[in-house]
């Protein structure tokens, strides 16, 4: 029963704190930052939401979860119930508890938001999926339906292939996901660090959508070990959801210097080669005492963070707009300054420069000051004449952002792209070629997780009805 309380009641109780490792100790290792909410913590949060009948957060949520049916079955003490769901409308609930921007999506929606205190949807979703988990024997399995005997291909193991492949294996077809790399999860794995995201998350939601009968080959690479042209003679439909891993450049000199990474490349080493973690890693990397991370995004956050646990003295952003600019989601700013980052803003870098044996020694600095607004809506940095400075470091990481990857594309020249290469898609999914559909990044380039998922949801649906009319 949801304990029976006024809504002033409601709007009266405090929202809850997510507890965290203590920032000096977790800033030298990787486990998880936050620590997650207790059954009671949990239920008095849950408490918060008054229900309301025009389901406002629900409208800011890119799947639609049922969230004030969720919250208030868990305030009730139904966590069964909160998990049916929960798990009913978003295959990675875990995840997205985790690592969505939940305070520009649902919690903004929430008519507690007007008061800055929405009621904390993506700990409610942790705490329920999170439950579920652990305890899979209480929690209503998906119901099996008859094989239809039609055949799905995904290219990618990412959110979009794997919330794809879930919703087609509900729906009785073979689905048989194709990953690139030697595991699964894509972002999830690769680039999003443990201490944000555990990687025995991702394991156990794989693994289920495996038990379903979600069919996974690694090191298969379209575009290079296959074709889209063969994946198409032997499935009915194929769903491209290949992401958006290639770096962009800086363009600056020194970017070639010894000791300079793409963030990709940075945090791949690290979160999937587990390199700099264990002794007995094959990768290496390169462990600076300055490093200085260019951009100001998750991704920066993330290699700054690690760049941070990885013993770096001085681990900086460096970016040329102030800190109300900054695209990170605040919660990673605010962690992140917590574990002792430096944020070199209003600072944009002109090269980096070396010592004479090729490792990088620096970052040559332009000082910059807020003008007026631009295109986005933002103050424009420009250069402070003559005020530019060298910044001592020994690492430097790109973190300016990815673009879409030309392996699968430039093999099949057949597939309609827009100027940036990512491919074209209605809002179903569905390419210029029949029977092929496509979602996440590589289609509006790098996004989020849930709007990569909300593409998988959408575009399994139009699947299945384009396998149901031919
Ligand atoms: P991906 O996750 O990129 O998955 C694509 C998969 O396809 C990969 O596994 C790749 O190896 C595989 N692949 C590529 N080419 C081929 C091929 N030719 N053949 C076979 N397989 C192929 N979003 C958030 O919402 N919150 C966050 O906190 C957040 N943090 C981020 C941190 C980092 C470091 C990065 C890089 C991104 C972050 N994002 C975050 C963005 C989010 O991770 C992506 O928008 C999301 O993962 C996109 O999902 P996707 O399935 O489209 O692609
Ligand atoms: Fe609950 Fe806030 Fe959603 Fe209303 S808007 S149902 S209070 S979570």
């Amino acid at each position: 029963m949801r304990p029976e309380l006024s809504a002033k009641e409601r709007m009266q109780i405090k929202r809850v704190v997510m507890p965290a490792q203590d920032a000096a100790e977790r800033s030298r290792n990787f486990k998880e930052v936050n620590l997650g909410l207790t059954l009671e913590q949990a239920q008095r949060e849950a408490q918060r939401c008054l229900d309301c009948k025009h389901k406002p957060c629900v409208a800011g949520c890119p799947v639609q979860v049922s969230i004030p049916e969720f919250v208030t079955a868990l305030a009730a003490g139904d966590l069964p119930k909160a998990a049916k769901y929960l798990k009913g409308d978003n295959a990675l609930p875990a995840v997205c508890g985790r690592v969505c921007p939940q305070e520009e999506q649902c919690e903004a929606k929430c008519v507690h938001a007007a008061k800055g205190e929405p009621v904390a949807i993506g700990n409610l979703e942790r705490f329920v999926a999170d439950w579920a988990l652990a305890n899979v024997d209480k929690v209503e399995k998906p119901e099996v339906v008859a094989e239809t005997g039609k055949k799905v291909a995904i290219i990618g193991c990412g959110p979009a292939g794997l919330t794809a492949a879930g919703e087609l294996r509900k729906l009785g077809h073979g689905v048989t996901i194709f990953e690139a790399l030697h595991d699964t999860g894509g972002v999830l794995r690769y680039g999003i660090p443990e201490f944000r995201l555990p990687k025995s998350i991702i394991d156990i939601e794989v693994e289920q959508l495996v038990e379903q009968g979600v069919e996974i080959e690694c090191n298969v690479i379209i575009g290079k070990t296959l074709t889209l042209k063969q994946l198409k003679e032997q499935f009915d439909v194929v769903f491209i959801g290949n992401g958006a891993g290639l770096p962009m450049m800086l363009n600056i000199p020194g970017e070639n210097l010894k000791g300079v990474y793409a963030a990709n490349e940075y945090l791949t080493r690290v979160n999937l080669m587990g390199a700099g973690q264990s002794q007995n890693s094959a990768t290496p990397i390169i462990q600076g005492k300055k490093v200085a991370v260019i951009g100001a995004g998750n991704t920066a956050m993330d290699c700054v963070r690690t760049a941070r646990r990885l013993g770096a003295e001085r681990a900086m952003i460096v970016y040329r707009r102030s800190e109300a600019e900054m695209p990170a989601r605040l919660e990673e700013i605010q962690h992140a300054k917590e574990e002792g980052v430096e944020l070199v803003l209003l600072t944009s870098p002109l090269g980096i420069k070396a010592e004479e044996n090729g490792w990088c020694s620096a970052l040559s600095c332009q000082k910059m000051a807020l003008g007026e607004p631009d295109d986005s809506g933002r103050r424009r940095p420009v250069p402070l004449e003559g005020e530019v400075y060298d910044l001592a470091v020994d690492v430097v990481v790109n973190a300016l952002g990815t673009q879409a990857n030309p392996i699968l594309t430039s093999a099949a020249p057949e597939l309609e792209l827009n100027r940036w290469g990512n491919i074209v898609a209605d809002e179903t999914g569905a390419t210029n070629l029949p029977g092929v559909f496509a979602g996440g990044d590589i289609i509006r380039g790098g996004a989020t997780v849930i709007l990569a998922m909300g593409d998988g949801k959408r575009a399994a649906a139009a699947i299945d009805d384009y396998l149901a009319a031919n």
